[in-house]
């Protein structure tokens, strides 16, 4: 079970500002630099041959109007991974893409923990006239009943709605004021990691449509990860702006939570 890299170049659900469809390549990019080198900090080569597959970037229209013709073919495209025993590693786009995602995983993993990270709990029953959008994923995903557990970590700006939603869908939340903290969530089980780069603080990733101050560092984020003591089965990075990056330092962020999810998921086997 190798984890695949899959490209979701979506970005129409944004509700502030376009840009994430740009970030598969530039991740990529930042991943293959010749300024760091493969190895993940749990001893893992990730770049050495057959560690993972890079399934390429998903064809998707990225039009208001084909919203969902584009989620069918994320869900179908990220289900035959799964069908194939594959670990899909998803390189978003906006956070709406998570929903899609994990419409494919839920049949085939009934006892998911999302692990959550972001600024934003994205519990949204609706956001701006939309209920697909990248502020409402996690809303669509718990009462479709696609994860038995999610547990939010980094949360920022939780306001009435949103604590409301968390609480009629029973979400565990660790809010960003709880940290640092020196426990780890030792997440067991299957988990899925949905990792939204604005946790972060915005001096560590300014390259983010919702810039929030306040927020972790890296070395607070890859310690989180590296935390989980469950079997990491899929995961996400997503809400990567480039339009709005400080010399590609979000893209070389992104790309070093990527050799640190894809080391552990390579490690556990
Ligand atoms: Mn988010
Ligand atoms: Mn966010």
């Amino acid at each position: 079970m190798i984890p695949t890299v899959l490209g979701v170049p979506l970005d129409v659900n944004s509700s502030y500002l376009r840009g994430p469809a740009d970030a598969p390549a530039k991740i990529r990019e930042a991943f293959r630099s010749d300024a760091s080198n493969t190895w993940s900090e749990v001893g893992i080569d990730v770049g050495a041959a057959g560690a993972f597959v890079d399934a390429g970037d998903l064809k998707l229209n990225n039009s208001s109007q084909r919203v969902d013709q584009d989620f069918a073919e994320i869900e179908r495209a990220v289900g035959a991974l799964l069908e194939k025993d594959e670990r899909p590693v998803s390189l978003g786009g906006d956070h709406s893409v998570t929903y899609p995602i994990l419409k494919a995983f839920a049949p085939r993993y009934a006892k998911l923990t999302i692990v959550h990270f972001d600024a934003h709990p994205d519990l949204y029953d609706e956001f701006e006239g939309s209920r697909v959008s990248h502020a409402c994923p996690f809303a669509r995903i718990l009462e479709n009943r696609l994860a038995k557990r999610l547990v939010q970590i980094g949360i920022r700006t939780l306001n009435q709605h949103q604590r409301e939603q968390a609480k009629k869908f029973g979400v565990e939340i660790v809010q960003m004021s709880a940290l640092p903290a020196d426990d780890r969530l030792r997440i067991g089980g299957q988990v899925y990691i949905s990792f939204d780069l604005d946790v972060l603080d915005p001096a560590f990733a300014p390259g983010v449509s919702h810039p929030e101050p306040g927020g972790m560092t890296v070395r607070e984020a890859i310690g989180h990860l590296h935390a989980i003591e469950g079997t990491i089965v899929g995961a996400d990075i997503v809400e990567y702006n480039p339009a709005r990056d400080i010399s590609g330092m979000t893209a070389t962020v992104a790309a070093k939570i990527l050799k640190e999810i894809l080391g552990k998921m390579i490690a556990e086997h």
